[in-house]
């Protein structure tokens, strides 16, 4: 792994916010002025697709990116993405339906919730509530 791959692997793995990355670029920026969000993007998917990190969110625009790879679950808020990690024991011991046996094996469950941060919420107002 080059420097610049350590260090973009770092701030992921050090973070608890689930950052996105735009916000792992102003991270890595702080160390190395020079790179490019290109770069940084291009890293972390490599970093996802090795296992070393992972993602979350509702797409890959909005996606976070996630140093904890140790099973947990999210709230994913729908408007702006943000994502919480989630321990909830009842979820980790949901098995898989026999029916998945027939599309693949199952390595882990992960469970996103989904709605809207209180944050969030506030800002749009009761009016869209019920959306
Ligand atoms: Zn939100
Ligand atoms: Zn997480």
């Amino acid at each position: 792994m080059t420097h610049q791959r350590l260090v973009i692997f770092e701030e992921v793995a050090k973070s608890h916010d689930h950052p996105d990355a735009e916000t792992i670029c102003q991270r890595v920026r702080e160390k190395i002025p020079t790179v490019s969000l290109d770069t940084i993007y291009r890293t972390l998917w490599m970093l996802d697709s090795l296992g070393l990190i992972t993602t979350v969110g509702p797409s890959r625009e909005k996606v976070r990116f996630d140093g904890n790879v140790t099973p947990h679950h999210h709230f994913v808020c729908s408007i702006c993405g943000e994502a919480h990690d989630v321990d909830c024991p009842g979820l980790d011991s949901v098995t898989a339906p026999e029916e998945v046996e027939g599309i693949g094996r199952v390595n882990a469950v992960h469970v996103e919730l989904r709605g809207v941060c209180k944050r969030c919420e506030k800002q749009t107002g009761s009016r869209e509530r019920h959306i």
